[in-house]
């Protein structure tokens, strides 16, 4: 898209169209407005339009059309790519737009688009309710919902999609328009796992579930030296774990906080965080065994608020530092892939970096592939490999670090890889992401944004 000439009168006619701000690189606001969590991600718009609610998104989104303009579209910030933000052209930032609203007696909550994991879960307890979200809670409920959304209490009630009743999207022709199952069901199902592809959503309902206000949960963390025994209990645990149990898992080196045995400070832990989304007894029997294997150096458990739990994890990825991620699912944790993570483990990078399973089944593989358009609901497991560093002198040896893991692991995965985690790596993961789904969604963004307006997200090109 080539450099576009944009004349003083018309920004400010646009200016004069917001209810919100509009922010040019010299405003009071703009580096905040375009920092984003990964420090890897420098890009300078020319203009950010902090937007205020829908008419503001109309306003943006016809301006930038009208002039070739390139768009991007920012919630939360979180994405690991950096396409909440672009060089040149205008950024729709929708974080003055983070309103939540519960009806209790319907178990709906009404999200706008610019809404945190932390704003959800918060409204949502006030209640006792909650719907399955990200785990760290400054993620962007919106971006984490249109790939898919998956969350502890994924395989109890499903990703977040398959929670979604409806959602309000400005389209590229700067419509306003409501996609559910009974309005413009095709833009419905794309919306559920094809990513910003397919206009701003404004506003999403979501179907709530009673979950806490408490909830039992614990943490285990094993040396390296029992890394591999427990890794193969932790792969029977998953496989038979009752849907309201979620363990989650990392390779991480212990912080020196209180919280981790002083001893371990520095060495490499594998940390579990046990999650259930019931009563303590019937944790406590769940969880029992995996309690009692093998030698933890931490043994925790006890309930705690589902708002904190869904915090407990924010100060180990804090925005801020360069990440760079490469991920896959894996259907099982063969003895061959463990192998390969207990060699990859000895030398981890740095400090800050990780590697980290999502535990997922349940629920969430007994809906239809082709209910929504997130296509892979199969696998048990998704690792991720994330190198996290505060040099930019140390980026091209830790990205290869990921790279070098990444492929070792990749002899065991199974096929795809989550949109919502993948790096800059090029259109054929992109294909990858969007799985067997890929030519209905080009069809579905051909009807809806035919001049691909909405084109900084991994991107679907529509058929020309
Ligand atoms: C530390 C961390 C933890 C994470 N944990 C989880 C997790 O537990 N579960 C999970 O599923 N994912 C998780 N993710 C991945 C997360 O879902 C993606 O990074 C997602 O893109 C974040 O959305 P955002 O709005 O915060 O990001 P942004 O960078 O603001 O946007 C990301 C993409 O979504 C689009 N987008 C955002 N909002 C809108 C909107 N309202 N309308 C249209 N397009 C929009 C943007 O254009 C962009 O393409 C995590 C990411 C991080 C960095």
């Amino acid at each position: 898209m080539a450099t576009v000439h944009l004349d003083s009168e018309a920004i400010e006619t646009f200016e004069r169209q917001l209810g919100g701000t509009l922010l040019r690189p010299s405003d009071q606001g703009y580096d905040e407005a375009t920092s984003v969590w990964n420090a890897m991600v420098e890009k300078e718009p020319t203009l950010v339009a902090r937007c205020r609610g829908a008419s503001d998104v109309i306003a943006a989104v016809t301006f930038a059309r009208n002039r070739d303009l390139r768009l991007a579209v920012k919630g939360g910030g979180h994405n690991v790519a950096g396409n909440g933000l672009c060089d040149d052209g205008l950024v729709i930032d929708l974080s003055p737009m983070d309103a939540v609203r519960v009806d209790p007696a319907a178990r709906t909550a009404r999200v706008q688009g610019g809404a945190t994991m932390a704003d959800l879960d918060r409204e949502t307890q006030t209640h006792g309710l909650a719907v399955t979200g990200g785990i760290i809670s400054s993620t962007g409920v919106a971006g984490l919902t249109l790939g898919g959304g998956w969350g502890r209490l994924g395989r109890k009630y499903g990703l977040a999609i398959d929670n979604l009743r409806s959602a309000d999207v400005v389209t590229a022709d700067g419509d306003l328009v409501q996609a559910s199952d009974d309005q413009h069901p095709e833009l419905f199902w794309a919306l559920r796992g094809g990513g910003g592809n397919f206009g701003v959503v404004t506003s999403l309902e979501f179907d709530l579930h009673e979950v806490g206000p408490e909830i039992p949960g614990g943490v285990l963390a094993y040396t390296h030296d029992d890394v591999a025994e427990v890794l193969r209990f932790y792969r029977e645990f998953a496989a038979e774990a009752p849907d309201a149990a979620s363990v989650y898992a990392a390779f991480i080196p212990a912080p020196p906080e209180p919280r981790f045995p002083e001893e371990q400070w520095g060495e490499t832990l594998l940390l579990f965080r046990l999650f259930y989304a019931g009563d303590l007894e019937s944790a406590k029997a769940v969880f029992e065994p995996f309690r009692a294997f093998g030698e933890p150096v931490i043994n925790s458990f006890e309930p705690m608020p589902y708002v904190e739990y869904q915090q407990i994890s924010d100060d180990l990825f804090p925005a801020g530092r360069r990440y760079y991620w490469k991920s896959n699912y894996f259907d099982d944790l063969p003895d061959g892939l463990i192998e390969q993570l207990v060699a990859h483990v000895e030398d981890l990078p740095t400090q800050y970096s990780s590697i980290f399973f999502e535990h997922l089944g349940g629920e969430i593989g007994r809906v239809d592939s082709d209910a929504t358009a997130y296509p892979h609901r199969e696998p048990l497991f998704a690792i991720t490999v994330s190198p996290a560093w505060t040099d930019p002198a140390d980026d091209q040896v830790l990205i290869e670090w990921a790279r070098d893991v990444y492929d070792d692991l990749a002899a065991y995965a199974s096929d795809g890889v989550y949109v919502n985690v993948l790096s800059n790596e090029g259109e054929a993961r992109v294909r990858e992401a969007y799985g067997e789904h890929f030519e209905r969604l080009r069809s579905i963004k051909t009807e809806w944004d035919p001049e691909n307006v909405f084109n900084v997200n991994q991107n679907i090109a529509p058929n020309r």
